[in-house]
């Protein structure tokens, strides 16, 4: 039987989803399992020379230390047992499409597929940026969950098991997704914003772009960075709170994400 877990981030009001158990393969047929000579952490053809890859390269531009490295570093272990690879693709899992972008693990071939939908790759870079690392926390939950100890990139977490099956008896064992994501919006949320603003911050365009508009009141970085690491997480608890507790900042999120990031011209390029 092929055990699937799964995360889909369909959209910026947050998650849903869950564990499959069935007959669900993988959608881009791989086969190969662990007889596959793969590197731990790949990228599919389908991934190669687009936007993604190379908005990939920048978030992963601070070598060791960057935020995906340190998520990433685990899976490139040799005593790994789990590989990664990152596909570009139109994503219709179960018969729904994905927006932005999903995160399998199957059991079976102990592979983490991230997928990014093409559609995401018409949005400005620093959304791809924010799919990119958002499914890159699912992998690592991934494989702190099913192999331990080795993914410890973004700090020591000694009581990781216990504090994680905790999140899972209060959000569902059944809806991995919804411990993730309430794991995520908890922990790591600092995280989140960094990886962020190392991408911003090795990226021209956007140095460029918040050179012309640092006069502008509503422009703060730090905000904005927060506001979209808050992105696919606010279904959760933590949002819940955070959103009743400092009203004044989620305007400014919410501001920030539709006038800077979504509409007033983000720079779309990456190169
Ligand atoms: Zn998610």
């Amino acid at each position: 039987m092929i055990h699937e877990s799964f995360d889909r981030e369909n959209d910026e009001t947050g998650g849903w989803g869950g564990s499959i158990h069935g007959d669900i393969s993988n959608p881009f047929g791989g086969g190969g399992g662990l007889l596959s000579p793969l590197p731990k952490v790949d990228e599919d053809k389908s991934w190669e020379n687009t936007k993604a890859d190379c908005v990939k390269q920048k978030l992963e531009a601070g070598g060791a230390n960057s935020i995906l490295n340190n998520l990433l570093a685990g899976f490139k272990l040799n005593s790994s047992v789990i590989d990664v690879k990152f596909y570009v693709s139109n994503i219709d899992y179960r018969g729904k499409k994905v927006k932005n972008g999903m995160c399998v693990y199957n059991q079976t071939t102990k592979k983490v597929y991230i997928y990014l939908s093409e559609n995401r790759l018409n949005k400005s870079s620093l959304e791809v940026a924010r799919t990119i690392l958002h499914e890159s926390f699912h992998a690592y939950l991934y494989g702190k969950i099913h192999d331990g100890a080795i993914h410890n990139g973004l700090a020591p977490d000694p009581d990781f098991v216990t504090d994680f099956n905790n999140y899972a008896k209060v959000y569902g064992k059944g809806s991995s997704n919804s411990a993730q994501h309430n794991y995520m919006a908890t922990m790591y949320i600092r995280y989140m914003k960094e990886g962020l603003k190392e991408f911003f911050n090795s990226d021209p365009h956007y140095m460029e772009y918040a050179s012309n508009n640092s006069s502008d009141d509503r422009w703060n970085l730090d905000s904005m960075f927060e506001g979209l690491a808050w992105g696919g997480l606010r279904g959760t608890d933590s949002w819940k709170d955070f959103k009743l507790n400092n009203p004044a900042k989620v305007n400014d999120f919410n501001l920030q994400l539709s006038y800077f990031v979504n509409s007033y011209g983000f720079p779309k390029d990456c190169d």
